[in-house]
Order: C-alpha cells, then sequence, then structure tokens
C-alpha cells in the first residue's frame, strides 16, 4: 500500500511533466483547469499544519517526560542543521565558482526592475521569535512562535503534573486525529501533485529555462551531491540507516516539497513518512520536524550561494575569498531566518547580495526561473530535515539503551 502510493506519486510527476509540455502553447488552460486540483490538495494538507504542529510538538514534549532530553535533541537537531547548512553553501559556491556559473549569460536588454519585498534583518527575526499573542501567533500561522510557545506549554504541563493530565491528553488525542486525516489526504496526492506541476512545465517550457539553465544545472548538482555523500554517508554512518531505505521512505514527501514548494506544507507528509516508513520515534519527529521546517535551508542556503555568485560574474565583479566567506555566513544565516513557503528564499537573497555589496537588480536575473529553483531546493530543504529525524533518532535510541544497560548494571549489581 505505501509502496503503491509511491509509485502512483511517481507516476503523476511524470504525467504530469509530459501533458504540461504538450500544453505548453496553452498555459491559461493547464491554470483554469488542472491547477484547482493542485490547489485543493494544498490547502487540504496547509489546514492540518497549525493544529498538528501545535499537538504533536505539546504531546512530543510531555511524551519525553524530562525536560532535560529536550535539551539533548534540542541541541543535536541544532548543532546536525547548523552544520550541513554551512556545509552545503560552501560546496555551492566551490561549484558555482569551478563550473563559472554565471559564464556565457547575455543580460536580456528588457528592464532589470523587479519588486521584491524587503529581507527582514536578523536580528528582526530573532526578537520576533518570542509570541506576544499566541493566538494570533496560530492564527497567522508563524512557525518559530508557534514553536516557542509549544515548547513552553509542553514544559508546563510536565511541570504542574497531575492536574494537568486531561489537558494533555487532549493535545495527544488532537494529534491522532491530525495524523489519521494527514492519511486521507495523502489518498489523494497523486492528484494533487499532477495539478501542481502541470501549470509549472507549462509556464516554464523549454524557452524559458535555457537561458539560465546552467544556473538551474549547477544549483541542481550541488543538491544532489549533498544529498549523496553528506547525507547519503552521515545516514549511513552516524544513523545507521541504509540510504536505500531512507530514500523509498520518504519519496512521497520528496515529491510533495518539489512540487509545492513548502516546507512546511509539506510537514504533515514528512512526519508520516519519518513515523510510519521509517519508525521514528514520534517524540523525535515532532520536535526535529517542524524545527527544521523552520529553521533547516541546505537547498536554499545553496541557492542563495550559487545564485550570488552567478549574479557576481554575470555582472563581472570578482569576488575576493573574504567577499565569499561572507557570502557562506550570510547565506546560512539568511538560510535558518528563510519560511518554509514558496519564494521566501528569494527574498532572503537580498541580504546575502546586500551584505557582499552584489546588485539588487541581480535578483531580477534569477527571478526568471525562481519557481524551478525552489522546487529543487525545497525538495533538500525537506530531505535535510527528515535526515536528521533519522539520525537524531538512532542517538537518542542509543542514550536511551545505554540508561537501560546502566539500569540493568545497576541492578545486576545490588543483586
Ligand atoms: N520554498 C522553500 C521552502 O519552503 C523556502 C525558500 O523559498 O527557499 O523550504
Amino acid at each position: 500500500m505505501k509502496m503503491n502510493l509511491s509509485l502512483r506519486i511517481l507516476l503523476a510527476l511524470v504525467a504530469g511533466v509530459m501533458v504540461g509540455l504538450l500544453l505548453q502553447d496553452n498555459p491559461a488552460f493547464a491554470d483554469s483547469w488542472i491547477k484547482p486540483f493542485g490547489t485543493l490538495f494544498l490547502n487540504c494538507i496547509k489546514l492540518i499544519i497549525v493544529p498538528l504542529v501545535l499537538a504533536s510538538l505539546v504531546t512530543g514534549v510531555c511524551g519525553l517526560g524530562d525536560i532535560r532530553r529536550l535539551g539533548s535533541i534540542g541541541w543535536k537537531a541544532f548543532a546536525f542543521y547548523l552544520a550541513t547548512t554551512g556545509f552545503a553553501v560552501t560546496l555551492g559556491i566551490v561549484l558555482a565558482n569551478v563550473l563559472q556559473v554565471g559564464a556565457g549569460f547575455v543580460i536580456p536588454a528588457g528592464d532589470l526592475t523587479v519588486q521584491v519585498k524587503t529581507a527582514p534583518s536578523i536580528s528582526a527575526v530573532l526578537l520576533n521569535i518570542i509570541p506576544t499573542n499566541p493566538i494570533q501567533a496560530l492564527a497567522e500561522g508563524n512557525m518559530l512562535q508557534i514553536i516557542v510557545f509549544a515548547l513552553l506549554f509542553g514544559t508546563g504541563i510536565l511541570a504542574v503534573g497531575e492536574p494537568a493530565r486531561t489537558v494533555e491528553h487532549f493535545f495527544s488525542g488532537t494529534a491522532e486525529i491530525m495524523y489519521k486525516i494527514t492519511g486521507w489526504i495523502m489518498l489523494l496526492a497523486p492528484f494533487g501533485i499532477f495539478g501542481l506541476i502541470v501549470p509549472v512545465v507549462a509556464a516554464n517550457g523549454p524557452a524559458v529555462l535555457l537561458p539560465l539553465l546552467k544556473l538551474i544545472m549547477v544549483a541542481a548538482l550541488a543538491s544532489a551531491v549533498h544529498v549523496v555523500f553528506v547525507y547519503g554517508s552521515l545516514l549511513r554512518l552516524l544513523g545507521k540507516v541504509s540510504p536505500r531505505r531512507f530514500f523509498k521512505a520518504i519519496f512521497p514527501a520528496m515529491a510533495v516539497a518539489f512540487t509545492t514548494s513548502s516546507s512546511a506544507g509539506t510537514l504533515p507528509v514528512s512526519m508520516r513518512c519519518c513515523e510510519e516508513n521509517l519508525g521514528v520515534n514520534k517524540s523525535v519527529t515532532s520536535f526535529v520536524l517542524p524545527l527544521g521546517a523552520t529553521i533547516n535551508m541546505d537547498g536554499t542556503a545553496i541557492y542563495q550561494g550559487v545564485s550570488a555568485l552567478f549574479i557576481a560574474q554575470v555582472f563581472g565583479i570578482d569576488l575576493d575569498l573574504s567577499q565569499q566567506l561572507m557570502i557562506i555566513l550570510t547565506a546560512t544565516l539568511a538560510s535558518i531566518g528563510t519560511a518554509g513557503v514558496p519564494g521566501a528564499g528569494m527574498i532572503m537573497l537580498m541580504l546575502v547580495l546586500q551584505s557582499t555589496g552584489l546588485p539588487l537588480e541581480g535578483i531580477a536575473l534569477v527571478a526568471g526561473v525562481e519557481r524551478i529553483l525552489d522546487m529543487i531546493r525545497t525538495c533538500l530543504n525537506v530531505t535535510g530535515d527528515m535526515a536528521c529525524a533519522a539520525i537524531v533518532n538512532q542517538w537518542e535510541g542509543a542514550d536511551v539503551a545505554d540508561t537501560q544497560a546502566q539500569h540493568n548494571r545497576v541492578q545486576t549489581e545490588q543483586i
């Protein structure tokens, strides 16, 4: 049944690309008649995100039974996220240098102005973490604020103990209900994915892609290398899980991320894939995945690094080593501040360009293929979150085993 779903999703993707290519002369038809199925699917998944994240995070904290364990999972996940993101952007920059991503690109004669919303500063992002009104945070779907509130709330339940038991049951029941609904929605995934991919292919046929093909190829290559070598070896060495099994298990989530371009939107699916197909503990997924969908964006970091180099090369600007290191630093931070929604990475690219003194107009160049780049990077972003969940699960499992062994030793010694 699980395999069937992956297969059906794959078929839907292939069929979507083919139908999209056929509809290139008539993208309006794809927009009005096929896209609505995709939008419907997307809305269905979005419907679950806020209650799922709140309920499963609160339940996850309660399930840990001890706040120190939350700290231990939190630090491991955060260190993994930061290290892999730093590596990802470095890899992107190296490949962009070696393959000369911007070489041979002729700036189109048309105007180079594009309206991009201003990027918030890093300090504003950090200050905004604490919700002044949790209900507003939930209503607006502000993920970072919801995470902070849910962690506090769950910790509060642990501290209060018995009198708060009913509240704990309410949230664990809500989380179960949301998982069930996610399962139902996933049955629609092949139709939804078909509806999402057709209009993208119809509107971005070869004519749009060709001039910027090199940029897309370098971003895709860096992402593929990151997946195969970095995640592949970390999964094998630290997660003790075969990459083959891992990718088979998470394929539905990768496909949803690819077509929706939203890490946050993919969250219910990634939680389900990790728990049901990979056997990752709920207390790990419920914390590591929402956090990852909000702050861990390896694909976005690669995109920002490669795009910055592309813009510099197209405008004939030579970047010295310190400037390239600056890109690594700012792209790592900017990707952390990027929201898990479509197009957010392009807004945060401004931050990277600004801090390196590169022309902001360059964004207009990469904007032409933004959707395609967003699909690639979101797929990588979500894969990184799930790799982290599998690895932290193994570490935590080992901790539990250690504690158990120690406990058994003490018992034996006492006897
Ligand atoms: N769309 C990406 C995501 O949801 C964020 C980005 O635009 O880079 O992960």
